[in-house]
């Protein structure tokens, strides 16, 4: 074989390993022939600051349980904190809702001037870890600060519940994955309670002259490209469903106690990937309700109410 036919060969080779690595990486096309980052998961806060892309190099690991925690190597203290919330979150799940959250995964990034945003492209092991993007300046999380602490208390929780039920319905997996953020945040961080509240609020109010919301409706997916990233976005219709998906749980909870949401997830978990409609006529047959009429027709001032009334401690939600 000639040394130009040999050459011909290696470089056909290598372009087609390229094509295949950029098909097995699901890049998008942008304009002038280039591609977009397809994210395993983002967290952008300020668009107008960079994103920086968090890679598993150099980071140190803690496993704990079902709990894997990565972090920069001076935050040992920090991860341990995490891993211990992790572990308390897990016993509110099981205890309330008899539902094991199992696996999750975290990742410790420190927060810089010039950050407005994570994303990791692709990590070797599932789950693929969340974000807790922090200034480190604490040692205890108790003293963390808000945000820090929303991101463990609400948001750990709220992902870790789509991990385990994985149905094909939308709004209620959703309203489930908040009611537990909610409980959590209820027993493990009741401070924080009525910010966690507020935010929901403020994004109900934004839809309110449309008078009511049919969670029985997927939100359209609306993509945007940043910096060459492709981020979902959401619209204001989409942001307010998750306090109106709450606020439906809350209100079973209220009526018919939280036993019948223990029940209703158990019955769930039997299913594989159910959809809405038979998650929702689980529902009716344990509290005799048309539960899909009632997905459809949420009345966002009731909603409102709802939220509002919503205990920040746990003793009366228990209750029927
Ligand atoms: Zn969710």
């Amino acid at each position: 074989m000639s040394s130009l036919r040999l050459l011909v060969l290696v470089i056909g080779g290598v372009l087609a390993a390229l094509f295949f690595f950029l098909l097995l990486k699901e890049r998008h096309p942008l304009s002038q022939g280039r591609f977009a980052i397809n994210p395993e998961v983002f967290f952008v806060w300020d668009d107008s600051k960079k994103l920086y892309k968090i890679e598993p190099n150099g980071l140190e690991t803690l496993y704990q349980g079902p709990f894997t925690v990565y972090f920069p190597s001076p935050y040992q203290p920090q991860a341990e904190e995490v891993a211990h919330a992790l572990a308390q979150i897990l016993q509110v799940a099981q205890r309330r809702l008899s539902l094991d959250l199992g696996a999750f995964s975290v990742v410790l990034v420190l927060l810089r001037e010039d950050m407005g945003g994570v994303f990791i492209e692709s990590w070797p092991t599932k789950p693929v870890p969340q974000f807790l993007v922090s200034s480190m300046k604490w040692t205890k999380l108790s003293e963390a600060p808000r945000p820090t602490r929303l991101m463990v208390y609400a948001v750990f929780p709220h992902e870790a519940a789509h991990l385990v039920l994985m149905w094909e319905g939308h709004w209620l997996e959703e309203g489930i994955a908040e009611y537990i953020g909610f409980i959590v945040v209820q027993e493990l961080a009741p401070d924080l309670c009525q910010t966690y509240r507020e935010g929901r609020q403020k994004d109900v109010r934004e839809i309110l002259p449309r008078g009511t919301y049919d969670l029985t409706r997927e939100p359209l997916q609306e993509f945007v490209v940043h910096e060459g990233i492709r981020l979902k976005t959401t619209s204001p219709e989409e942001g307010a469903g998750y306090g109106v998906s709450l606020a439906f749980w809350l209100q079973i909870a209220r009526e018919h106690g939280e036993t019948i949401i223990r029940q209703f997830v158990e019955q769930a978990k039997s299913l594989s990937q159910p959809t809405e409609r038979e998650l929702a006529r689980i529902l009716s047959n344990l509290t005799g309700e048309d539960i899909w009429g009632k997905l459809q027709r949420m009345n966002l001032q009731e909603v409102l109410q709802i939220l509002e009334q919503a205990p920040c401690e746990s003793s009366s939600l228990t209750a029927p």
